[in-house]
């Protein structure tokens, strides 16, 4: 064991990892691969831990590389210091470096359950489960423009798709992500779904793009299947309150309940039953905790979100997911669109719709440096993408609410770089 160790070096990779087919979101489309910013803290006595962060498209190495002036010299083991440090509330307000803290927390407790012996669980309360359980996480994907084979636009692809990742992977609740086309479309998808997979549970996100009134013709029509939830029917806390008022169904979010101060406006005022907690939004693993406590007491759902993870992301999801003890859901992952991943032994495998928390010290995930440099020089070769930006429909801008929907009989392939 090594006490007072110090923070020698900050490192920051941009790596960019294909997945199976583009897939479409509200508000555009992950452009057929992840960029993520790969990050390395490194202690004095030669212990490196592992951060992960998105960014839109786009690289974050540049504000890990400043961040190496607040930190080289610092204790890992001062999270809250640290929070402090990098991200208190009020400078914040002209730097908002939540998702920076996050990644930068994920390292601190890799060094220190690897200094102390233990998974990062043992350090957060110890694990209540071996395994997580996680959804099928379905999207509308163009074809992959390389093999012109994955999409899913019709209603017989998204049940094909969800036969499919459950054949593969054991999925019994299956999460459908929409907001692309119609709702009135959407809605023939979503109860074809339930439909056909009758014993399964299912859940609905259109990432917030509705009209209240909307949101509650939609949710009307789909009280009496076999529903998780529905997630961000609508954006803001009083649509999502005047959605429940009205739809007898739970309603979940990680759009407008992503801070502890949101969490207490939604407590005394509830707009939403279940909170999506997503290790990066909140600014670490242990902000999920400390937001799964307040959930626990105020009878609030809880489940792991995904915003759309590597190896090293994911080991911070299942770490939460294993110490909260209100994990009443199967939690999302974008994880099997991916076709490879930069930690050693590739993507993490999934046993019966779950994946083990690991045991090794730390995160229990270690870098794969030759999967790290060739996804690295991918992403030097392709660079970025407009993350907010649909390649099927150039100048396209999405509203709130929308009424720009794409077109389900649309079947054009875009042209995507690879
Ligand atoms: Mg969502």
């Amino acid at each position: 064991m090594k006490l007072n160790m110090r923070i020698q070096d900050i490192r920051a990779t941009t790596v960019t990892v294909p997945l199976e087919a583009p897939l479409r979101h509200a508000n555009g489309c992950h452009w057929g691969r992840f960029v993520r910013t790969i990050v390395e803290v490194e202690t004095d006595n030669g212990i490196v831990g592992l951060g992960e962060m998105g960014g839109g498209g786009e690289s974050a190495e540049a504000v890990f590389r400043a961040m190496k002036s607040y930190l080289v010299g610092r204790d890992p083991a001062r999270l809250e210091e640290m929070r402090f440090l990098i991200a208190n509330p009020t400078a914040s307000l002209y730097n908002n470096r939540t998702q920076v803290l996050a990644a930068l927390e994920f390292a601190c407790l890799d060094i220190l359950g690897q200094a102390w012996g233990v998974p990062v669980c043992d350090i957060l309360g110890g694990r209540l489960r071996d395994r997580v359980p996680f959804a099928t996480y379905s999207f509308f994907r163009y074809p992959n423009p390389r093999t012109g084979r994955g999409e899913v636009r019709t209603v017989e692809q998204v049940i094909e798709n969800i036969r499919a990742l459950k054949q593969r992977f054991g999925f019994t609740t299956h999460k459908v992500k929409a907001g692309v086309f119609h709702p009135d479309y959407e809605l023939e998808v979503y109860r074809a779904a339930c439909a056909a997979f009758p014993g399964d549970s299912l859940r609905f996100d259109p990432n917030a793009v509705w009209s209240t009134e909307q949101a509650i013709r939609f949710g009307q029509g789909i009280e009496g299947l076999r529903n998780d939830y529905l997630e961000d029917p609508v954006y803001g806390l009083n649509g999502m309150r005047r959605t429940r008022q009205m739809v007898c169904v739970p309603l979940a979010t990680n759009t407008v309940v992503v801070n502890f101060e949101q969490l207490a406006a939604n407590a005394l005022n509830p707009a939403v039953d279940v909170i999506l907690l997503d290790t990066t939004f909140w600014g670490g693993i242990r902000a999920c905790v400390k937001a799964a406590a307040v959930c626990e007491t105020f009878q609030l759902g809880v489940a792991v979100h995904s915003s759309g993870e590597l190896g090293i992301q994911l080991a911070t999801m299942l770490h939460l997911g294993a110490v909260i003890p209100n994990l009443s859901f199967a939690a999302d992952a974008h994880y099997h669109h991916l076709t490879d991943d930069i930690i050693e032994g590739g993507l993490l495998p999934y046993e019966n719709g779950a994946i083990r928390v690991p045991d090794a010290p730390g995160l229990g995930v270690k870098l794969n440096r030759e999967k790290l440099k060739e996804y690295s020089e991918l992403y030097r070769r392709l660079g970025g993408y407009a993350y907010d930006q649909d390649p099927g429909r150039p100048g396209w801008t999405p509203i709130v609410p929308n009424d720009r929907w794409a077109d389900p009989k649309d079947d054009r392939t875009p042209p995507i770089p690879y």
